[in-house]
């Protein structure tokens, strides 16, 4: 999928194909959410298609293709961080290990099985460890012919350099929020088969995801979230008990249920030193914020900041989530 903000890195990468000048390796920067694993694969499926189109994309039907929408395409590779196989933690930490690296390597030194490209797309491959990007650079020195290696990242500065620069840079940036806007209007009406979110809903859930498309859609998806987490942190202004929402929040994501919170406690902080007019992250609730902001003892908040950091870096710790979220709301509501 070539996303509309990726027309000028598409027309980029066809120019070097009709020039015969690809490189063996393209290093595909940029932060998450802009569509790059999309652009990785529509361009995979393009150099292996058998009639590409005018515009440089696979045809979608020859039977190159057929194989890959099948995911059965022998020439290409994908490799994404996974966790230690026998592993008994329930969120273990994820990398690309050398082993995979050996094994993808080896691979792209055979033979294609139709004679053109040998294609591999790394995603996150800022997570390989440092014996599978060693293991990684021999092969990006010295290549087979039609080998094309493919790596993603949203944190390119914890790519060895030595990698990086044997890989030709291919950066994504945000698009302008007018194009964004738009695409998500369009896509959100297709999915729902009904009215999409409105243009406030939109811009906040594009602030959330810092101006990326595709991570703003999966938010505007996540919306009822949201709703709950607001509904929670506003239930003591609106004379509820907030302790009835903590069964409810312990089943979301708590990682990302902190992050929502983590922008409450920034936007009351903003509130309360740059004035009502600030620019805040959770436009829609500002007058509960508002009135928030007017009690609020500073001190609190900053301690109720640090708590919810303490949290954030101690995520993966197993803990009892109705309690963590009653503390949090108890805390919360005697800012
Ligand atoms: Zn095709």
């Amino acid at each position: 999928m070539i996303y509309p903000w990726q027309q000028s890195q598409w027309q980029q990468v066809n120019q070097l194909i009709s020039a015969d000048r690809l490189p063996h390796a393209l290093f595909l920067q940029g932060n998450q959410g802009l569509g790059k694993a999309g652009f990785a694969f529509s361009l995979a499926n393009a150099l292996l298609c058998k009639q590409p189109a005018a515009d440089g994309q696979a045809c979608g039907t020859c039977s190159a293709c057929n194989l890959l929408s099948a995911g059965t395409h022998p020439d290409l590779h994908y490799l994404k961080p996974v966790a230690k196989a026998k592993t008994t933690s329930k969120k273990p930490a994820l990398s690309i290990r050398i082993e995979n690296i050996r094994d993808l390597c080896e691979t792209l030194n055979q033979t294609s099985q139709f004679s053109g490209y040998r294609i591999a797309i790394i995603e996150q491959a800022d997570q390989m460890t440092i014996a599978a990007a060693n293991s990684l650079l021999k092969t990006l020195e010295e290549p087979g012919r039609s080998v094309l290696i493919i790596l993603l990242s949203a944190r390119s500065q914890r790519l060895p350099a030595t990698i990086r620069s044997r890989c030709q840079l291919m950066r994504f940036t945000v698009p302008d929020e007018k194009l964004s806007l738009s695409w998500i209007k369009e896509n959100s009406v297709m999915q729902e088969q009904q009215a999409g979110p409105d243009e406030k809903q939109i811009k906040e859930a594009l602030k959330h995801a810092f101006g990326s498309p595709l991570a703003a859609l999966e938010q505007l998806q996540d919306a009822e979230h949201h709703k709950l987490i607001a509904e929670a942190m506003t239930a003591a202004i609106s004379g509820k008990n907030s302790l009835e929402y903590s069964a409810k929040l312990a089943k979301l994501v708590k990682y990302q249920v902190l992050e929502t919170m983590l922008s409450w406690v920034s936007d009351v902080t903003k509130l309360v030193n740059c004035g009502p007019d600030a620019e805040i992250v959770n436009d829609s609730y500002r007058v509960k914020l508002q009135t928030l902001a007017n009690r609020v003892n500073q001190q609190r908040l900053f301690r109720f900041y640090d708590q919810l950091n303490f949290n954030i870096q101690h995520s993966s710790i197993a803990l009892n989530e109705q309690l963590l979220w009653e503390n949090l709301l108890i805390s919360w509501d005697n800012l």
